[in-house]
């Protein structure tokens, strides 16, 4: 499977915001985006100069790192938004939302994005009771996300649900038996990405 391997407290710093790429180092004062507060790189702390082009596709880059997806595959869930009804930028958020990597993380079960993919990638946990080994699977309300019995990862899940302070409203996580369930669509409210997905719509519209 493809991913983005640039490192990734400079992909924060790129974007000048704390996308939690990296899960406990995040929470400490050893983040990247407190310490250098400044983009990478040789002109890092020079004038850029600002259009409204760049601002549309910084925000595009920063929702894709933010849910570490790649180009191509994000131009095809703002394909899916279109053709929605509704507001396109905020269907955009929800399809994001609504992957199983992001879930697992939103639930407490990953202590990052990545971590979430990879315990998914490796079938660690079961949606319905069925296997699905695959990070964009699109949950829907009244399903049950639950760690494999007897898996390997169970110490690993436990350990980030410790770093886990509240649950996303629309998910119902039990920490305890590490299961979680989506009890509805979210809102645009409840979605806590660093995103103003407007910008984005308008990018891909020209
Ligand atoms: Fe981003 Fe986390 Fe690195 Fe801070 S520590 S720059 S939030 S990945």
């Amino acid at each position: 499977m493809a991913k983005d391997t640039s490192p990734q407290c400079k992909q924060c710093r790129r974007e000048g915001v704390k996308l939690f790429l990296k899960g406990e180092r995040c929470l400490t004062d050893k983040c990247s985006v407190e310490r250098r507060s400044y983009p990478p790189g040789e002109h890092g702390r020079g004038r850029i100069k600002q259009s409204e082009y760049l601002l549309q596709l910084r925000e595009k880059q920063k929702a894709r790192r933010y849910y570490q997806v790649l180009e191509k595959q994000f131009h095809e869930y703002y394909v899916e938004a279109t053709r929605k009804s509704g507001i396109t930028g905020e269907n955009l958020l929800r399809l994001l939302e609504l992957r199983l990597d992001n879930v697992v993380y939103r639930l407490g079960f990953g202590a990052s994005r990545r971590q979430a993919r990879q315990l998914v990638c490796h079938a660690h946990f079961r949606v319905n009771g069925k296997k699905v080994d695959i990070p964009s699977y699109q949950v829907r309300p009244d399903d049950v996300v639950a760690l494999k019995p007897g898996s390997k990862a169970a110490e690993a899940v436990r350990s980030s649900t410790d770093l886990t302070s509240s649950v996303a409203p629309w998910l119902l996580a039990d920490h305890d038996n590490l299961t979680g369930k989506i009890l509805r669509f979210p809102e645009r409210e409840e979605i806590d990405a660093p995103v103003q997905e407007q910008l984005i719509v308008e990018l891909y519209s020209k």
